[in-house]
């Protein structure tokens, strides 16, 4: 057992857990232990929604001004600003994605929270002029009370910031249950939340396994809403753990995003789109485009230029500067990875190039090499479940509207990527395709100002933009008489 050990933070402190259990998060790169994680269970979940609730209620939260609050928020993403160098190191450590990611994803994480600073004094309600002057009606939109946030390990920080962020903008407090991968970043960020002069209690972190407490969290009965991103089966599973209590939730789940090159695109672009969509994070993205469709005219070229990129892509370390994937998060990523993809050689598909699990060449981790699999068709598994690794299946098509019916043929619906140099084309497409986002001669672009939301299996509820704030509040509609006259007649009092 590692010496380093994490506690959870609850209320402000730093609490072991209930059971005095702790459990190894390792570099994935060298699967070095690098510290143990309290592991949390019911207790410690109670003890934390407790404290969110206490502080919830405390008057000084609850009646901050929604301006205060945004300066909370601001201070919190410059703190986060300040430490970017330290929490990239941290999320590569952990989760082995290419340091120059996590640097890039720190370096705009204070965005995020700046753009709920900026809105945290823009919500309130409406002023509806009803038929009756002299009954005013007007809206207001509160907070819900403890939102529980559970979060992977792919981007610990950025995806628990698009739940935290708005969260708190909107007046309520919070517990998260991040992944067992990827406790260190999160416990940090409840430490600077209370340095930027958040009260205790507003940002709980309970480290440990999803089914022992992740799953009391889902069932706790002061929780006012649940806000996750997982997996589509864990999200199924939390969806059917909340319906009777008919609580909010936001559900960001998994994918199988298209990305389909016409005959008329920037082939050569269009090919770095591919790469970018698939091989970038080592394929352990949500947005992953895993499904590549190319025009049979250009077909040969994609496959020629991607697979060419692809077989020269610099795996390491994912501290070195210049490696361009890194290893898988664990062991059992490793092992699913080249179940599919051996799942795919017996289905019939043809390995261009990769195909093979890598120590990384001796760092002894859980790497597994780009890969590019051909004669394959919407039919098989490899095609229609998401891998979540570096794999892409590349398939042709002959017609706008059979690649329409191909891409749309699956039970996600996330991301799609298109590239076409025809804007009539792009325009058709961006309606047509089933997928919450859409890009067009682009892939992978995001910000916290742009909404996103999965379709289909891919999940319920709004993240980033204004539009999420309305998953963190409730209306309240309140009907105002200010008519003096006595009431004539009670059984027709309203107007
Ligand atoms: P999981 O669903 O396995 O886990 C997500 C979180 O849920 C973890 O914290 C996990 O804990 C916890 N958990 C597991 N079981 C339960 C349970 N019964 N009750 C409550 N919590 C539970 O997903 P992964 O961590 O493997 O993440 C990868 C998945 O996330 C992929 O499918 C990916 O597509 C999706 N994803 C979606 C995104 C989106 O925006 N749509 C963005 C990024 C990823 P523990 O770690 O201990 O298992």
């Amino acid at each position: 057992m590692s010496e380093k050990k994490l506690n959870h933070v609850i209320g402000g402190e730093h609490v072991p857990p209930a059971s005095g259990e702790y459990f190894e998060s390792t570099n994935p790169a060298t699967r070095e232990v690098l510290y143990s994680a309290a592991r949390g269970e019911a207790a410690d979940v109670d003890r934390a929604v407790q404290s969110a609730r206490a502080t919830f209620e405390d008057a000084r939260w609850r009646d901050l001004s929604q301006t205060k609050r945004g300066h909370l928020l601001r201070r919190l993403g410059d703190l986060i600003g300040e430490k970017a160098e330290e929490l990239a190191r941290m999320e590569t450590l952990d989760n082995g994605k290419l340091l120059r990611e996590m640097a890039g994803q720190m370096v705009g994480l204070p965005e995020y929270y700046y753009y709920y600073a900026g809105l945290a004094d823009k919500i309130h309600g409406d002023f509806i002029p009803t038929s009756d002057r002299t009954v005013l009606n007007y809206t207001m939109r509160e907070p819900l009370g403890v939102v529980g946030a559970i979060t992977p390990w792919n981007s610990p920080l950025t995806l628990t910031t698009s739940k935290l962020a708005p969260a708190l903008c909107a007046g309520n407090t919070v517990v998260i249950k991040p992944s067992e991968y990827t406790s260190a970043t999160i416990l940090r960020l409840a430490e600077l939340a209370l340095e930027a002069g958040l009260p205790p209690g507003a940002v709980n972190v309970v480290t440990g396994y999803g089914v022992e407490a992740g799953q009391p969290l889902v069932d706790h009965p002061a929780l006012a809403k649940i806000s996750f991103t997982g997996s589509t089966a864990t999200g199924a599973r939390i969806a059917s753990a909340t319906a009777g209590r008919f609580i909010g939730s936001t559900l960001e789940l998994g994918g199988k995003s298209p990305n389909i090159v016409f005959e008329d695109a920037n082939v050569a672009n269009a090919a770095m789109g591919v790469v970018a969509g698939i091989f970038a994070a080592a394929g352990q993205t949500c947005i992953a485009g895993s499904r590549v469709f190319a025009h049979r005219s250009v077909y040969d070229e994609l496959l020629e230029r991607v697979t060419e990129r692809a077989a020269r892509i610099r795996m390491g370390d994912p501290l070195d500067e210049a490696t361009e994937i890194g290893p898988l998060a664990f062991a059992d990523q490793q092992e699913k990875v080249g179940g599919y993809v051996d799942l795919g050689r017996a289905e019939g598909a043809r390995v261009l190039t990769g195909g093979r699990p890598s120590d990384g060449g001796g760092l002894g981790g859980y790497f597994y090499e780009p890969t590019v699999l051909v004669d394959v068709d919407n039919s098989m598994r490899v095609v229609r479940e998401e891998i979540f690794g570096p794999v892409c299946a590349i398939m042709p098509f002959d017609s706008e509207e059979e690649v329409v019916r191909l891409a749309n043929d699956t039970e996600y619906g996330l991301a799609a990527g298109v590239w076409t140099s025809n804007l009539s084309r792009a325009y058709r497409m961006a309606s047509r395709l089933e997928a919450g986002t859409i890009w067009l001669n682009t892939y992978r672009a995001m910000s916290p100002m742009s909404p996103r939301q999965g379709f289909k299996s891919s999940g319920v509820g709004i993240e980033h933009g204004t539009e999420t704030i309305k998953e963190y509040t409730r209306l309240k509609s309140v009907w105002v008489n200010t008519s003096e006259e006595p009431v004539a007649d009670p059984f027709v009092l309203r107007s």
